[in-house]
């Protein structure tokens, strides 16, 4: 698959070095981080087509924005995820969908094989290869072996997700030893990744640091990534099953005993080890970190540090509009709100939007050509089409079936204007609720002949179909339960392409006021739907009229802006990881 040709902008000349010695404090930041003490980002999910690594949703897309926001601002960054021998890919089969496994080899993404490192599960030793790429400041540096399989292969207290996240933490561990770097700081995205941090405290004791040392030596260099609202979802694992996989690979008796010690009626969350470990800890949106509920091992409410999640907007942006942005000052070379870009975006106006656009709109269809719809059909737009999308997971709590309750209604918000609506994402294996949800959603389309030709299912979705869907569509429908919905990225790359955004009240898009974008909101399910259709209709009113498309785009980008920028969520990590 041609995944490139839009993505990964070249790195421009660093032109103004002034400014880049302020946008990261490097002088402050060298003191810290090194080329041989680098940042180390540790992700069990990490999604970047462009190097070979598919990942699930917005956790992997995060990962790989992080790496690449480094990778612009010159900052020393070691990103460590297995690298998966197979990945799913989503088919049409028959009435219904299905999935098919596709190999996936590294040797065809340009790392290189490094060596290989050993850890021990079950009574045996497992060879896990090592690879690394480097790009600019920062590498990928990848666990692998065939016996992997995919990404969530089983399910989340299994053994094979034990299996896949000690060889993360142990084995990436290792393999960052084995390239000769000690890392300045370790943030873990998500619980998943805390083997990582246990196998450092392994290694301090074991090298005769005192075990209480060692354990405040971790905890400062150590950032916990929350991106889960409630502890008590999270998947338990056995003590059993730690003495397998877990314990064959602590050399330190100390470390064995803090770590059996925290298991209650022999069963274990990795939160509740994770916040022990780790004494930096963040959410990923303002609400989220409020709202997000964990208590540690005294029972004590954990306080999570909001840094919202950001996106790369050099990866996300169409290449037009983003040179228009920078043209205007609108951003930065780091891709941040530069200081008066309020005014500039009064330099946006309807011709240049509509024109920005077109273009978007070309890129969507060049993409499209391999994502036929629900029918088999290669969908292809004019200028002039109206389209709504909505593209994420699909799981429940994002309600993807909801604009189709009442499909009457529905249609009568299409059909005025001949509008389109894109639905896309993909069932997660063995949901067969959302399998059931998505089934009946195509059946209510298929009985309606205007829908029938005007609503699309798009198989597999992945990130070069919602880059192409950002860039060409006109709204985007986000509707998360308000309160579930963590920070959510897909709509930053909505709202930086120039679609109006229209969304619940929840995740990032809750950092600023609800004014900045149109608000569905309702104090029942009733309400919220009739709420949504009046969004819908508003939303083409505004593409409609030279004037409101103005005023809505200049004011939702200077709302959200500051909140989509990459640099800014780095720059925020960095404050708080190394305050002054
Ligand atoms: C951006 C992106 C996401 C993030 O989705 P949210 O639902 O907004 O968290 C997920 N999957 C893909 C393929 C993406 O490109």
């Amino acid at each position: 698959m041609d995944s490139g040709r839009y993505f990964s902008q070249p790195l421009e000349n660093i032109e103004d070095i002034d400014v880049f010695e302020e946008a990261v404090d490097r002088k402050k930041l060298t003191r810290r981080v090194s080329e041989e003490r680098p940042y180390t980002y540790w992700t069990l999910e990490y999604y970047d087509q462009d190097n070979g690594i598919r990942g699930g949703g917005g956790l992997g897309v995060l990962a790989a924005d992080m790496r690449r926001v480094a990778e612009r601002m010159n900052v020393p960054f070691v990103l460590i995820t297995p690298f998966y021998p197979r990945e799913v890919h989503q088919v049409r089969r028959k009435e219904t969908y299905g999935e098919l496994y596709a190999e996936c080899d590294y040797r065809n993404f340009d790392y290189r094989l490094v060596d290989s490192v050993f850890i021990k599960c079950c009574g045996n030793l497992c060879k896990l290869d090592v690879i690394e790429k480097r790009l600019g400041s920062t590498r990928i540096l990848c666990i692998t072996e065939p016996g992997f399989r995919e990404l969530y292969a089983d399910a989340s207290g299994s053994d094979h997700r034990l299996y896949q996240e000690v060889a993360l933490g142990f084995g990436g561990y290792a393999a960052l030893k084995l390239v000769g770097l000690r890392p300045a700081v370790m943030q873990l995205n998500e619980v998943a990744t805390f083997f990582a941090a246990l196998a450092r405290l392994d290694e301090l004791v074991n090298n005769g640091m005192d075990f209480y040392e060692a354990m405040v030596y971790t905890r400062k260099h150590t950032l916990y990534t929350n991106h889960t609202l409630v502890q008590a979802a999270e998947a338990e694992f056995g003590a059993e099953q730690f003495e397998r996989f877990v314990l064959p690979n602590l050399k330190s008796r100390a470390v064995r005993k803090w770590l059996m010690d925290k298991f209650t009626d022999g069963r274990l969350r990795l939160s509740t080890v994770t916040i022990e470990i780790a004494e930096l800890r963040s959410g990923v949106s303002k609400l989220h970190a409020r709202v997000a509920n964990y208590r540690d091992v005294a029972g004590e409410k954990v306080k999570f540090k909001a840094i919202t999640n950001g996106i790369d907007v050099y990866r996300w942006v169409a290449p037009q509009t983003l040179t228009f942005y920078r043209e205007c000052g609108i951003i930065d070379i780091m891709g941040r709100p530069t200081a008066d870009y309020g005014e500039a975006l009064n330099k946006l106006t309807s011709d240049e939007i509509r024109h920005l656009k077109a273009q978007g709109r070309a890129i969507l269809n060049e993409i499209l050509a391999d994502y036929p719809d629900q029918n088999g059909v290669i969908l292809q737009f004019t200028e002039g089409d109206f389209i709504f999308d909505f593209k994420r997971r699909f799981v429940d709590y994002k309600r993807p079936e909801m604009p189709f309750a009442d499909i009457r209604r529905l249609r009568e918000v299409l059909e005025p204007r001949g509008a389109h609506y894109i639905l896309t994402g993909r069932v997660h294996s063995g949901d067969t609720r959302m399998m059931g949800v998505l089934s009946e959603v195509l059946d209510k389309i298929a009985t309606d002949d205007y829908l029938r030709a005007h609503v699309h299912y798009l198989a597999d979705y992945d990130e070069r179909l919602a880059f192409g869907l950002s860039c060409g569509c006109n709204a985007a429908i986000n509707l998360p339960i308000v309160g579930l919905e963590a920070c959510g990225t897909s709509w930053e790359k909505d709202v930086a392409n120039l679609q109006v955004l229209i969304s619940t009240n929840d995740g990032g898009v809750a950092d600023v006021d609800a004014k900045y974008h149109l608000d569905v909101r309702g104090v029942d399910f009733d309400e919220e739907l009739a709420s949504l259709y009046a969004r819908m209709r508003e939303a083409i009113q505004i593409w409609d009229s030279d004037f409101d498309l103005e005023y809505v785009m200049r004011e939702q980008l200077y709302g959200f802006l500051p909140i989509v920028s990459g640099a800014r969520m780095m720059q925020e990590y960095l404050d708080y990881i190394f305050p002054a």
